[in-house]
């Protein structure tokens, strides 16, 4: 007997590689552990954990992922992060330089010539941003460190009364760094209570987990992908990660750079956390140390993790994205709007002076400048074009100007210019611009865009000799087309002409037959209430088309609902009159039935030349 295949849980892609590289450098036992704070001697030498959270929250965890360990000088970035919030950028830089030291961390050094400490991840400059955070007391300015570090972790962070009160009684070294400061104005304030209040930061309690819901928020640009909760404003992240990629492995900066290439922070509590900007957050736990106090397995595991997940900040796997998707003129893909003949052959002819340009992904500088360099080379052929944005994600505020203007400048050299722009992601709606404004029109949608790009082509192409027929009486519909005048006269008779008002609805979607309709005058719009609670339009129709003839001949209800565009005229066969030509007329019947199956077949035609795009 053949056993059913057994239902084993594949891990997973990551989760995969996570669990590889643990493996890997779980052999690793080399380092030791700090033991200038005796406390920090006292924990498990081999504890070891990986965790690795996405920008929007989904955390990949394998080891000792929920064993607390004091999160030490990973504190710095944060609290760096809090007086920037605090004090403003211009009033922390005027204190604390952002020049990688290449000096161990706790050297007792300003900067010779700015006699500033060099950078905020060192604990001089660590020391100086913790003078900085406001606060009404000592407690306050504690407990909002505190409530900081919690919204980035996303819980409520808490202190290590132990290795708080063990490194206080023989910080000696971090003490003679707050003096030198304060002897040098770099603290106007008690330097005792900084140096104690770092002390109490670097001794938060946080779990591996904790560190990597915290380097994700930093990858988020400030918002806790878990929590949804903003920590930090976009431009201070960017401040944030900018140190730590310079400054965050103290002496070990370049090597790090180099070899793993992320943002980082270590701490002497075994911990160290890495950020990928825009996509993921690193933390590892594990106590054993290097010669410049970072974690040994730590160090290891994000090269590792850096190398097999291709993270490098530098990687490129290509120069700048193509943010053109697709272009393509008005005659290759015309709007739902259908044309009569006439305006159908002026299209076929110049609608190559009409050209739709749809973008995608995000619109960053490099991206923008290819595209608007694109557009503007081929608009000078141009009477009209469209840029299409609904697939675009981000648009940066560089590729906003750029559009803008690309758009004003060719609408002064005569080209027009339509942006379909559904979520206003340059800022203006459909209602916003003035017509005249020369950042041109903004649609909701490509067709209505196309649309407006064919009138101006038909404005400028139609032939002033052939009179824009408008208006029809029954006998002209083509549907009596080359019937002699008795056939003609017998067949509009069975008709009965009756006129709709704009934006009534001649049949709802769902309907039975209600007759067959030819269009004498205006339009009529056939369309369906989608998703999104926009009315989409499968097409347009105008005098001498119809519909309704699925209905009348099927007997299928009207799948779609169709309703006046505007003030319309149509002749009507009613179902009982279309039953009884059957016995009275077949002739007629046939020679109409034959006349409406050429008219569906031109418009299958136009559907399917549209429908590749
Ligand atoms: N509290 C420690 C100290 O200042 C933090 C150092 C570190 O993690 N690198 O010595």
């Amino acid at each position: 007997m053949v056993a059913p295949l057994a239902a084993v849980p594949q891990p997973g892609v990551v989760a995969g590689i996570v669990a590889d590289v643990y493996e890997l450098c779980a052999t690793e036992r080399s380092g030791e552990l700090a033991d200038y704070i005796p406390e920090l001697a006292a924990v498990q030498p081999d504890s070891f954990a990986l965790c690795l959270a996405t920008a929007d929250g989904k955390i990949y965890a394998i080891g000792d992922a929920t064993t607390t360990f004091t999160i030490q000088s990973i504190s710095k970035p944060f609290t760096y992060a809090l007086a920037l919030a605090d004090r403003g950028p211009a009033a922390v830089a005027a204190r604390i330089d952002v020049e990688p030291s290449g000096e161990p961390f706790n050297e007792i050094s300003l900067d010779p010539i700015t006699e500033r400490p060099r950078n905020p991840m060192i604990n001089a400059g660590a020391i100086t941003a913790a003078s900085l955070i406001d606060g009404r007391d000592p407690a306050d300015r504690l407990e909002r460190t505190l409530r900081c570090y919690s919204r980035f972790a996303g819980r409520d962070l808490t202190m290590n009364e132990a290795v708080y009160a063990s490194e206080a009684s023989t910080g000696y070294r971090n003490r003679a760094i707050g003096y030198m400061l304060r002897s040098f104005g770099i603290i106007d304030s008690d330097p005792d209570e900084a140096v104690d209040r770092y002390f109490r930061q670097c001794s938060v309690d946080v779990t591996c987990r904790d560190l990597a819901v915290m380097a994700a928020t930093l990858a988020n640009n400030g918002m806790n992908p878990v929590s949804r909760e903003r920590a930090l404003s976009p431009a201070l992240t960017e401040q944030v990660l900018s140190v730590m990629t310079t400054c965050g492995m103290y002496n070990a900066a370049g090597d790090w750079v180099s070899t793993v290439g992320l943002p980082a922070k270590s701490g002497v509590g075994g911990g160290i956390l890495a950020v990928l900007p825009g996509q993921i957050g690193i933390a590892v736990y594990s106590p054993r140390l290097d010669a410049h106090g970072n974690s040994v397995r730590g160090v290891a595991a994000c090269r590792e993790l850096s190398k097999r997940l291709e993270l490098h900040f530098l990687h490129v796997t290509r120069a700048a994205q193509a943010a053109i998707r697709s272009e393509y003129t008005v005659a290759e893909a015309p709007s739902r709007l259908r044309r009569n003949t006439d305006e159908m052959a002026v299209l076929a002819e110049h609608g190559h002076r009409a050209r739709v340009y749809e973008l995608h992904g995000d619109l960053q500088f490099a991206g923008a400048e290819r595209a608007v360099r694109i557009i503007e080379e081929q608009a000078g052929e141009l009477a009209a074009l469209v840029i299409d944005l609904h697939r675009v994600g981000e648009v940066s505020a560089i590729a906003v100007r750029m559009l803008d203007e690309l758009a004003a400048e060719l609408t002064v050299t005569g080209c027009q210019v339509a942006i379909v722009d559904p979520d206003a992601k340059l800022g203006h709606t459909v209602s916003s611009l003035d017509p005249s404004d020369p950042r041109g029109r903004v649609f909701v949608d490509r067709d209505t865009s196309t649309e407006w790009c064919e009138n101006i082509v038909l404005a400028e192409y139609r032939p002033s000799d052939v009179p824009v027929c408008t208006s029809l009486t029954v006998e002209d519909h083509p549907a009596f087309a080359s019937l002699d005048p008795s056939e003609c006269s017998r067949l509009a008779k069975e008709f009965e002409v009756c006129t709709i008002a704009r934006g009534e609805v001649v049949a709802e979607r769902g309907s039975a037959r209600s007759g067959l309709y030819l269009i004498l005058e205006g339009r009529v719009r056939i369309g369906f209430e989608a998703a999104d609670g926009r009315n989409h339009r499968l097409v347009t129709l105008s005098a001498g088309m119809s519909f309704g003839e699925i209905p009348m001949l099927i007997g299928e209800p009207f799948a779609n609902e169709v309703r006046a565009e505007t003030g319309v005229r149509v002749a009507v066969l009613s179902p009982a009159r279309f039953d009884r030509l059957t016995e009275q007329a077949p002739h007629l019947k046939l020679a109409l039935l034959q006349r409406l199956a050429a008219g569906a077949y031109a418009q299958m035609d136009a559907a399917v030349r549209g429908a590749d795009y």
